[in-house]
C-alpha cells in the first residue's frame, strides 16, 4: 500500500476543514507525512499524584478523585462550568468553557474519575482547565505508561487539533492502513542491525507499548533517517572518485613562485601553509578534488584561495571565484586584482550588474581561453557561461550554495574541475557531515598574527546616548564604526522604517561632532550601494550603518567597532559572523550587541555566548543546541534537505556516525548500490530525494 497516496481528509474525524488547517500548518496531506510528524514528548501516564502533593509549575499530571458541585458560572462570553475534585488529601476546581451538554449527561457524583491536565492557579486556588476526565475503572488503558504529546499550533488548536485529536487521528491511520506499512529497509539488514520493523517503530512512537519498545522505536527512524542521508551524499564521492579524473596539477611554476617570493602581502600563516599543501596534494593526485575550507572568519581565507588559483594557472587552467553577493564579489575582485596586479594576470568580474557589452566580451573571452581568472556571483552558474579549460572552481559560500549547485559547475569542463568550497562560519562536525559528506575537509584553525581578542558588551536600548559616546571616543582616535540593523522580511516596513529612524539619529548626533555616514540596506540599487561602500572602505566615512548585507565576508581592518542593534533578533552564527567584520586591524576592536530590556530566555543565552567566547566552533555547536539543524541559517537553502523529522544533530552524533560507517561500508562494496539485495536502498534513495533539490539560487 502506498501510504504517500493515502489522504487524510478521508478518515473519521478529518474531514476538508481539519485536513486543510493540517496542510497550512504542518505541511500534512498524506498518511504517511501524519505518521511522521513525531511526538515532541511523552507523558508519564503511569504516576498518579495526590490532589496535596500539586502545585502549578507541574506539567501534565492526573490525579484519582471524586467530582462534586457541577455548576455553570457567569454568562455569554465568560459562560464556563466549574465542579470541585476531592481526594483524600484536598481538593481542585476543574473548569470547562465548552462541552457542557456532555458533562451534565456524563459526571457522576458516586463515581471515581481519572483526571488529567495541566495544573494552575487562579487567585491562590488550584485548577486544572478543559482536564480530560475518564471513569477510573474504565481507564486502566491510560493508566499503562506514555502517552505522546504532539507540536500544535495556535490554529490547530483552536480548530480542536489538539494533541489528543493528533493522537486519535494516528490511531485511525493504523486501524485503516491494517498494520500494514511498506518497509523501506532491505530485512537482511534490519536484522543485522536488530532495528525494529518499520511498521512497529512508527507503532510504539505513536503509541508506546513500554519505555524500551519506545527507545528502540525512536532509534530504528532516527538511523534510518541519517543513514539515508549519508548513503546520500556518500553515494556521490564514491561515485566521483570511480568516474571521475580529475584535471592534472603537477606542476609548482611561476605564478605561483612568483607571487609566493615577491608579492605576498606577508607570511603566510602555519595553518595556511597546510592548508595549501593539502589542497596542492589533492589536485595533484590525478583524481577530483572536493574539498571544504573552514576558517573561522578573518582567518585569512582569500589567501589560500588565490595561491590555489596561481597552482591553476601554472598547469594551463583557467579557474573562478564564485561568492555569494555582489558586494563580496566586487570585493574579492578589488583585493585579489591588488594582489595580482603585476603579475600580467587576466582577471575580469563577472555580476547580474555586468553590463550586457562587458558580459558578452567576458563570456566570449571564457570561452576562448584568454581570460584566466573570472570572479563572480551565481551568474557564473548561467549556461551561458562557457570556458575554455577550467581546473579549480573556488566557491566562498557561507551556506548559500547546495551540492546541486556545485554539481552544475563539475560540468563546465569535459575533466570536472577541482572545487574548492570555503565557509566562514564553522559548522559543527555532524551537520558537516549532513551537508558537506560528500567533501573532504581542512581547517585553518589560526589566526593571523597580532589580532587581539575582540571585547564583546552587552547593553540595554536605554544607554544608547552611552553608546554613543563611546563610538565617539573611538573615532576620535581615527577607528571606524559599524552599526548594524536587523531587517527580516516579516516586519519588513517596520524594521525599514527603524534603520531609516536610526540612520538619520546617528547621522544628526556625529556630523555635529565632524564625522561622516554611509548607509547600505538591500533595497537600495547596486551602484548607490557601491557608492556608500566605497566611501566607507576608503574612511571618507566613518561610520556605516547598514543591514546585515555586510555579514558577508567586507574587510575594513580600520573599522574596530561593531555595533549590533536588535542583537535578541539575530541567530547566533549570524552574530558570530558580523563581529567578525571587526577585530582584522592591529588595534583593539569591541563589539556591542544593543538589545531591549525585556529578552527571552533563548536571547538571553545567545548573547551570553557571544559575550563569552570568540571561538567559533563553540558558538556554531551552541547554536545548534539552541536552535535545531532546521533553522541554522541557510541550511534550508543547500540544496539538501536538513529539516530532520525525527532525529537531531545536536544530540543524535552518536547515532549519525554509526549510520555513516554503515552507508560507507555499504558503498564501498556496491557504490552504485546495484547489488540485488540493495535494491531497496537505491529505489528509497530516489524517492527520499528526487524532489529535494531546489534550483531557486541559480534560476
Ligand atoms: P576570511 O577567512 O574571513 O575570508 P580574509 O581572507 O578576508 O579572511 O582575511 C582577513 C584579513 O587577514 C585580511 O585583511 C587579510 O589581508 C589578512 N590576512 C590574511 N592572511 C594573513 C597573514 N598570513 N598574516 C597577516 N594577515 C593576514
Ligand atoms: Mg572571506
Amino acid at each position: 500500500m502506498e501510504i504517500s497516496g493515502l489522504n487524510i481528509k478521508f478518515l473519521t474525524g478529518v474531514g476538508e476543514k481539519k485536513a486543510a488547517i493540517l496542510n497550512t500548518e504542518l505541511g500534512i496531506q498524506s498518511y504517511e507525512e501524519m505518521l511522521y510528524h513525531i511526538p515532541y514528548k511523552y507523558i508519564d501516564r503511569s504516576k498518579i499524584y495526590k490532589i496535596a502533593d500539586l502545585n502549578p509549575h507541574l506539567p501534565y499530571i492526573q490525579v484519582k478523585a471524586r467530582i462534586r458541585d457541577l455548576k455553570s458560572l457567569g454568562a455569554g462570553k465568560s459562560l464556563r462550568m466549574s465542579a470541585t475534585a476531592y481526594d483524600e488529601t484536598g481538593e481542585l476546581e476543574l473548569i470547562w468553557f465548552k462541552g457542557f451538554k456532555y458533562l451534565n449527561s456524563q459526571i457522576e457524583t458516586e463515581k471515581e474519575y481519572l483526571i488529567f491536565g495541566q495544573p494552575s492557579a487562579f487567585n491562590r486556588k488550584l485548577n486544572i482547565i478543559h482536564p480530560e476526565i475518564d471513569l477510573f475503572e474504565k481507564a486502566s488503558h491510560l493508566l499503562s505508561g506514555f502517552q505522546a504529546v504532539y507540536p500544535t499550533t495556535e490554529k490547530m488548536k483552536k480548530a480542536f487539533l489538539n494533541s489528543k485529536a493528533i493522537s486519535k487521528i494516528q490511531g485511525a491511520i493504523f486501524k485503516n492502513i491494517n498494520g500494514k506499512i511498506p518497509e523501506t529497509l532491505p530485512a537482511w539488514f534490519i536484522q543485522k542491525y536488530r532495528l525494529l520493523y518499520l511498521h512497529e517503530a512508527l507503532y510504539n512512537v505513536h503509541f508506546p507499548e513500554s519505555p524500551e519498545t519506545l527507545r528502540k522505536a525512536l532509534f530504528r527512524l532516527k538511523f534510518e533517517e541519517l543513514f539515508y542521508i549519508q548513503l546520500n551524499i556518500l553515494k556521490l564521492k564514491y561515485k566521483r572518485k570511480i568516474a571521475f579524473k580529475g584535471c592534472p596539477f603537477p606542476l609548482i611554476g611561476d605564478y605561483f613562485n612568483t607571487f609566493y617570493h615577491q608579492y605576498l602581502p606577508f607570511p603566510l600563516t602555519n595553518a595556511q601553509k597546510r592548508v595549501i599543501k593539502e589542497i596542492r596534494q589533492d589536485c595533484g593526485s590525478g583524481k577530483q578534488m572536493n574539498r571544504l575550507l573552514q576558517g573561522d572568519v578573518g582567518s585569512g581565507k582569500t589567501l589560500v584561495a588565490v595561491m590555489c588559483m596561481l597552482m591553476a594557472l601554472d598547469n594551463h587552467y583557467q579557474t573562478c571565484l564564485m561568492a555569494p553577493t555582489e558586494i563580496l564579489a566586487n570585493q574579492h575582485f578589488t583585493t585579489i586584482s591588488e594582489m595580482l596586479k603585476d603579475m600580467g594576470i587576466r582577471i575580469a568580474l563577472l555580476t547580474g550588474s555586468t553590463k550586457k557589452k562587458e558580459r558578452t566580451e567576458i563570456h566570449q573571452q571564457l570561452a576562448d581561453g584568454s581570460l584566466q581568472i573570472i570572479i563572480g556571483t551565481h551568474a557564473l552558474l548561467e549556461d551561458v557561461v562557457a570556458f575554455n579549460n577550467v581546473g579549480l572552481v573556488i566557491i566562498d559560500e557561507q551556506h548559500r550554495f547546495g551540492v546541486a549547485q556545485r554539481a552544475k559547475l563539475w560540468h563546465k569542463n569535459n575533466i570536472p574541475p577541482h572545487v574548492l568550497v570555503m565557509t566562514a562560519t564553522p559548522i559543527p562536525r555532524t551537520l558537516a557531515m549532513t551537508l558537506y559528506g560528500d567533501l573532504d575537509v581542512s581547517v585553518i584553525d589560526e589566526l593571523p598574527p597580532g589580532r587581539k581578542p575582540i571585547t564583546t558588551l552587552h547593553a540595554f536600548d536605554t544607554k544608547r546616548q552611552e553608546i554613543f559616546k563611546f563610538i565617539e571616543q573611538e573615532l576620535k582616535k581615527g577607528r571606524q564604526a559599524y552599526i548594524v540593523y536587523p531587517l527580516i522580511s516579516e516586519s519588513e516596513k517596520m524594521d525599514f522604517r527603524n534603520l531609516e529612524e536610526g540612520y538619520q539619529k546617528i547621522n544628526e548626533y556625529f556630523l555635529s561632532k565632524g564625522y561622516k555616514t554611509s548607509m547600505v540596506h538591500g533595497k537600495m540599487k547596486a551602484v548607490d550601494k557601491e557608492e556608500e561602500m566605497r566611501l566607507f572602505v576608503t574612511g571618507e566615512t566613518q561610520i556605516l550603518v547598514a543591514t546585515t548585507v555586510i555579514e558577508v565576508g567586507v574587510n575594513v581592518p580600520n573599522a574596530s567597532l561593531m555595533v549590533i542593534e536588535s542583537a535578541e533578533r539575530f541567530g547566533l552564527s549570524q552574530l558570530h559572523q558580523l563581529r567578525g567584520r571587526v577585530g582584522r586591524g592591529a588595534e583593539q576592536s569591541y563589539c556591542i550587541l544593543m538589545t531591549s530590556y525585556k529578552i527571552s530566555n533563548d536571547s538571553r543565552k545567545r548573547i551570553d555566548t557571544m559575550v563569552s567566547t570568540n571561538d567559533g566552533f563553540e558558538i556554531a555547536e551552541a547554536d545548534l543546541k539552541l536552535r535545531g539543524p532546521g533553522d541554522i541559517e541557510g541550511t534550508q537553502q543547500s540544496g539538501l534537505s536538513c529539516n530532520l523529522k525525527v532525529a537531531n544533530l545536536g544530540k543524535d552524533a552518536l547515532i549519525l556516525n554509526e549510520a555513516s560507517r554503515i552507508a560507507s561500508s555499504l558503498l564501498e562494496e556496491d557504490p552504485d548500490l546495484q547489488k540485488e539485495e540493495n535494491t531497496v536502498f537505491a529505489t528509497q534513495i530516489r524517492r527520499l530525494f528526487k524532489t529535494k533539490i531546489k534550483w531557486r539560487y541559480i534560476s
